[in-house]
């Protein structure tokens, strides 16, 4: 059988490549190693982590404000086996959602890993092999763990994202190399749960590709939950010790050693090719290991394209899907576009941290003239009844033209309030129409409507 498109990977990338495609008419295939489809994301990435942040963070709030909000509970305690179930059943139902998306698009799928023959053909080895053709390619395959030079992550005592998912009990202490988005997140689920955490960060700050501001309140309250941070700290090694591990840091003041029961390495994640046989379709991988592609997302070889975590560009779900349609479109002759600018970042921490656009370090940077707005949560009725007093929003508007360039969250469900920002920079909106828009009272929105007007003429209402 030969296809219009083969897709090779299933992960957010690749399975909404693939309805993509089917939608526009192509006849389509995807292939995966696994027995399960939706990737990283679904299996060991974005869905397992989200499921036991809530479950952790409904234990926090209730051995620490439940009794405030007037409700008491005796004998508080967290069921381990139960929590990790209950991810494992929300996972099987996305990925349960994925086969049923595949079969209504009437996708082939294939289970086994695709590797090339040619530019045109593909190896499924699975529990038999067979040959399919292609006239189009797409590779989807993602991303792993990476680990630090001579340090192994045997996943035992020293552990990726992947393992620190099911781990087989409650950690009394846990190191995390890298403050990042999977160390911060992935350490809050267990700070919640009681666990002593520290974090080894190389750079000044947490977070620090972010805007400079939402590392410094997160670390804030980050402390509050129990974390111990160790900035500007060079990991020298990580011993496993059987039922514990030893971690050894340089920073400017000499060298720390810290034991605890488990080591996350969570020091970012790198392409994934391997068994993908490249050459044989003539394509080969760049200094970091990425597929090299065009504005098109094309790779040298015209009729083979890559998208998501595999290619440059931010690691995250929804930028893999944007570019899953813009491929199967551009497939189909159309002209689409992604402003890779308006693809906003999350870490799920409680508060949420939420940004779009441009920080106020790459402003500077770039010698762009910009205003600042900024609106803290714990004025905000909606924050104050919720008890969610931490954390602002600031907006970053052109000097002269007042338009929104950056919006910066740190607050309750900053996740969702970052969608009107993006919609606002979508519509090259100015902080002014932000602020003349009514937003509902008594919601957390209207501190971004405050900040807004805090940006466009320090008019904020309620400050
Ligand atoms: P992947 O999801 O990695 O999928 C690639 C697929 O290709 C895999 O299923 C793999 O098995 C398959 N594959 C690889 N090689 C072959 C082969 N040769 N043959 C067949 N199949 C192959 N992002 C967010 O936006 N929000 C989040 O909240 C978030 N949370 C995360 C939490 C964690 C713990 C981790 C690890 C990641 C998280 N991410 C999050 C990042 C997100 O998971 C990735 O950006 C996303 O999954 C990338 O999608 P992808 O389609 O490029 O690749
Ligand atoms: P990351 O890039 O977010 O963070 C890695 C951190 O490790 C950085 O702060 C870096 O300075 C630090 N670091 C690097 N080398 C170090 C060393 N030797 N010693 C100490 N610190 C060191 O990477 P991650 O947290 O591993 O996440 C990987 C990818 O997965 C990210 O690209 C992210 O986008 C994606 N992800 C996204 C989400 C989300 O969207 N909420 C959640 C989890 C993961």
């Amino acid at each position: 059988m030969k296809y219009d498109v083969v897709v090779i990977g299933s992960g957010p990338g690749g399975y909404v490549a693939a309805i993509r495609c089917a939608q526009l008419g192509m006849k389509t295939a995807i292939v995966e190693k696994y027995n399960t489809l939706g990737g990283t994301c679904l299996n060991v990435g974005c869905i397992p982590s989200k499921a036991l942040l809530d479950s952790s963070e409904h234990y926090h709030a209730a051995g620490h404000k439940f009794e405030k909000h007037g409700i008491e509970l005796k004998d508080l305690k967290v069921n381990f086996p139960q929590m990790l179930k209950r991810k494992d059943e929300v996972v099987t139902q996305m990925t349960k959602g994925v086969d049923f998306l595949m079969k209504k698009n009437k996708i082939d799928v294939h289970v086994g890993v695709g590797s090339f023959i040619d530019k045109n053909t593909i190896l499924v080895s699975g529990e038999k092999e067979e040959k399919i053709e292609a006239v189009n390619v797409i590779i989807a395959t993602g991303s792993k763990p990476s680990s630090l030079p001579g340090m192994e992550i045997d996943k035992d005592r020293i552990i990726s994202s992947t393992e620190a998912l099911k781990l087989p009990e409650i950690p009394k202490s846990l190191v995390v190399i890298g403050g990042g988005v999977i160390g911060l997140e992935l350490g809050s689920v267990y700070a919640r749960l009681g666990t002593k955490v520290s974090v080894v960060e190389y750079m000044d700050s947490i977070i620090p590709t972010m805007d400079r501001g939402l590392g410094k309140e997160l670390t804030r309250v980050l402390k509050k939950l129990g974390f111990k941070f160790h900035l500007s700290h060079k990991v020298t090694s990580v011993e496993n010790k059987g039922k514990s591990v030893t971690v050894k840091a340089e920073g400017k003041k000499g060298e720390i050693e810290l034991d605890a029961d488990y080591c996350l390495v969570a020091v970012g994640r790198r392409p994934y090719t391997d068994g993908l046989n490249l050459e044989a379709a003539g394509l080969k991988t760049d200094e970091r290991g990425r597929i090299d592609v065009n504005d098109h997302l094309q790779t040298s070889v015209p009729n083979i394209y890559a998208i998501g975590d595999v290619i440059r560009g931010a690691m995250l779900a929804h930028k893999a899907e944007e570019e899953g349609v813009l491929v199967a479109e551009t497939l189909a002759g159309q002209k689409p576009h992604i402003d890779y600018n308006l693809i906003p970042g999350v870490v799920y921490t409680w508060p949420e941290v939420a940004s779009v656009g441009q920080t106020e370090e790459q402003l500077k940077a770039d010698k762009i003239a910009y205003k600042t707005g900024q609106f803290a949560f714990r004025i905000n009725g909606r924050a104050v009844a919720g008890m969610d007093l931490d954390g602002f929003v600031k907006i970053l508007s052109d000097e002269e033209t007042d338009e929104v360039l950056g919006v910066h969250i740190i607050g309750p469900r900053a996740a969702d309030l970052i969608a009107e920002a993006v919609v606002a920079m979508e519509f090259r909106a100015s902080a002014e129409d932000i602020a003349r828009m009514s937003h509902a009272h008594p919601t957390t929105s209207e501190v971004t409507k405050e900040a807004a007007l805090a940006a466009t003429g320090n008019r904020a209402l309620h400050m």
